[in-house]
C-alpha cells in the first residue's frame, strides 16, 4: 500500500486533538481534525478515513451516536478516546462496534501502539478470502478447520466451550471483547449472568495455555471490561 493511511480525529478538546494529530502526521498518516460530531460525520463521508479516532464526549452528540451510525454501513476500525472513569461507556462503545479505546490521559507510544492494531485490523478487513484459517501468536498456534489448538508444538485439549471462547478472541486478537459479547456467542444472547462460568472456564484456559496463568501471555484480562488475545502474527 503506497497510498498514506488516513485518520480522521473527531475531539472537541482541540489541545487533545493537536497533540493527537502532531504525533501521527510525525509517523505519515493523513490526518483531518474535526472538533463536533456533526462536522465529523460529515467528514466521514466526505473525506472517506481508514481510522476513526472518536471522543466519547462531545458537545452536539454522544460519540456512541456515531458508532451507531457508522457500523450501520461500514467496518472502518474505531477507536475511542474517553475521559472518562465509567466502565459502562467503554463497554457500551465496545458492544456497538468500537474496535478499541484509548484513556485520557494517555502518551504518543501507547496511542501509536493502538493505531498500529487498528491498521492490521484494517488489512484484515481489506483481505478478504487470503486468510488461512491458522491462528499464530507467539507459540500459540490455532487451526480453524482442524479445531487444533498447540502451544510451542504441544497440542492442546479444550472442552467445546473453552474452544468456543478462545476461538472468538483469536478471530478478533487485538480487539477487547466484552464479557457480554463473550457470554452471548458461547451461551447465546438470552443467557443469564454467566460472568462467574466463564470467569471458570478463563482460568481452565489459562492454566492450558499459559505458562505462567498469573501473567498470561496470550490472553489478558481488561478488568471490568473484557479479555484481549494477543495480536496475531502477520
Ligand atoms: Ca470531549
Amino acid at each position: 500500500m503506497s497510498a498514506k493511511l488516513s485518520i480522521l480525529i473527531i475531539e472537541d478538546e482541540k489541545n487533545i486533538c493537536d497533540f493527537i494529530a502532531a504525533a501521527l502526521m510525525n509517523q505519515d498518516y493523513r490526518v483531518f481534525k474535526s472538533y463536533s460530531g456533526m462536522d465529523g460525520l460529515s467528514q466521514i463521508t466526505s473525506r472517506c478515513p481508514d481510522i476513526l479516532l472518536l471522543d466519547l464526549g462531545l458537545p452536539d452528540m454522544d460519540g456512541t451516536d456515531i458508532i451507531r451510525k457508522v457500523r450501520k454501513w461500514s467496518a472502518m476500525p474505531i477507536i475511542v478516546i474517553s475521559a472518562r472513569t465509567l466502565e459502562n461507556e467503554k463497554v457500551l462503545a465496545l458492544d456497538l462496534g468500537a474496535d478499541d479505546y484509548i484513556t485520557k490521559p494517555f502518551g504518543t507510544s501507547e496511542l501509536l501502539a493502538r493505531i498500529r492494531t487498528a491498521v492490521r485490523h484494517l488489512t484484515r478487513i481489506n483481505a478478504t478470502n487470503s486468510t488461512s484459517h491458522i491462528f499464530r501468536a507467539s507459540g500459540l498456534v490455532i487451526d480453524f478447520d482442524r479445531r487444533r489448538i498447540t502451544v510451542h508444538e504441544q497440542e492442546v485439549h479444550l472442552t467445546q466451550v473453552e474452544y468456543k471462547i478462545v476461538s472468538m478472541l483469536a478471530n478478533n486478537s487485538g480487539k477487547v471483547i466484552t464479557y457480554d459479547a463473550l457470554i452471548s456467542h458461547v451461551w447465546g444472547p438470552y443467557a443469564d449472568d454467566n460472568n462467574r462460568i466463564l470467569r471458570v472456564n478463563m482460568a481452565n484456559i489459562r492454566r492450558k495455555l499459559e505458562r505462567n496463568p498469573a501473567q498470561p501471555e496470550y490472553i489478558f484480562t481488561e478488568i471490568g471490561i473484557g479479555y484481549r488475545m494477543v495480536d496475531a502474527e502477520t
